[in-house]
């Protein structure tokens, strides 16, 4: 199916970029990858008058370290982020999100910006974005917003952004000591979309026990969530097997699952439990 007409807008820098949002309040998107904004126009189930493709703003792309946070540009690639040193030292569970989107051609053209802005509940980068305690930082015509991740991710394809402001870039905090993470994903057979994906963040202390735990929960709800009770039953105890099972039975506690032709309800919230258990314990692993 072919898009309704549009206008192409190209703006070369940020501030055009919101100033033409500005103009077209209501009217207009912004495209990055294009990889899920584009097949939506073909089905019409996104019809904006104006498409103002930001993929030539040259200062939307980059990954820093910088003042104790990964800065990562919102026009950053997925490849960028998977193959990323500083990334891969300091949230590797960013990494391996990133390396399991899509194929290779997803990857060299789809943006952290563009994803995290789409909101797709089966989108692999929230789970790590919320446990890793990530801030959005988004311009708009009022200027700059700084938003916690958990304030960010409000529905399905919902997001705390307003309609005419621009993902800027993505910060998180970098974690020193004993640490390590891990996203792990049942993935979809024929698409490669994740039917449950879940990000475990871990630290021990000097004795060797588990100080703090952060897990992710993605496409299981609607949005992403924290795993609360799992991650409070892991404080504090030591990184044994029946310990980490335990608590890993919590991981889908009171939640109401996402169900479709893929999974079940009841099979989605039996993937956290069993996903959350191979997370934490692959980040542990990963502690050196
Ligand atoms: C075949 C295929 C397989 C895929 N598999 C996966 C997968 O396994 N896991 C996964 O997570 N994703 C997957 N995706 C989605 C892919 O990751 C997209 O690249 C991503 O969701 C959107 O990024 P984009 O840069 O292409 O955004 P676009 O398609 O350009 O935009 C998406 C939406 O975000 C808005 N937007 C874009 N950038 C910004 C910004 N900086 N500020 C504000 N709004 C913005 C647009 O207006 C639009 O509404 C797949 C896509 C395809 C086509």
């Amino acid at each position: 199916m072919i898009a309704q007409n549009f206008e192409y807008l190209v703006p070369t820098s940020l501030g055009d970029a919101v100033n033409l949002l500005q103009k077209h309040a209501g009217r207009a998107k912004v495209v990055a990858g294009g990889h899920s904004l584009i097949p939506m126009m073909k089905l019409r189930l996104a019809a904006p008058e104006f498409l103002i493709d930001i993929g030539r703003i040259p200062e939307l792309a980059y990954i820093k370290e910088d003042g104790g946070k990964i800065r990562i540009g919102a026009l950053t690639t997925h490849y960028a982020i998977e193959t990323s040193n500083v990334v891969q030292r300091s949230l590797t569970a960013l990494a391996d999100a990133a390396g399991l989107i899509g194929d290779i051609q997803v990857r060299n053209k789809g943006t952290i910006g563009g994803s995290l802005a789409h909101a797709d509940p089966a989108a692999d980068y929230p789970a790590s974005i919320l446990a890793s305690d990530a801030v959005i930082i988004t311009l708009g015509a009022q200027g700059e917003r700084q938003i916690p991740a958990s304030k960010f991710f409000v529905d399905m394809m919902t997001t705390a952004l307003e309609q005419n402001e621009i993902v800027r870039e993505i910060q998180i905090p970098v974690r020193s000591g004993r640490i390590g993470s891990a996203y792990v994903k049942m993935a979809q057979k024929a698409s490669g979309f994740a039917i449950c994906g879940v990000t475990a963040i871990v630290e021990l202390d000097s004795a060797g026990l588990i100080a703090n735990a952060a897990i992710g929960v993605t496409v299981v709800a609607s949005y992403v969530y924290r795993a609360g009770k799992t991650e409070a039953a892991l404080k504090g105890q030591k990184p044994a097997a029946d310990v980490i099972r335990a608590a890993c039975e919590k991981a889908s506690d009171g939640v109401i699952a996402l169900e479709d032709i893929h999974a079940s309800a009841d099979y989605r919230l039996d993937l956290a439990r069993v996903f959350a258990r191979r997370a934490v314990r692959a980040a542990i692993e990963r502690i050196g």
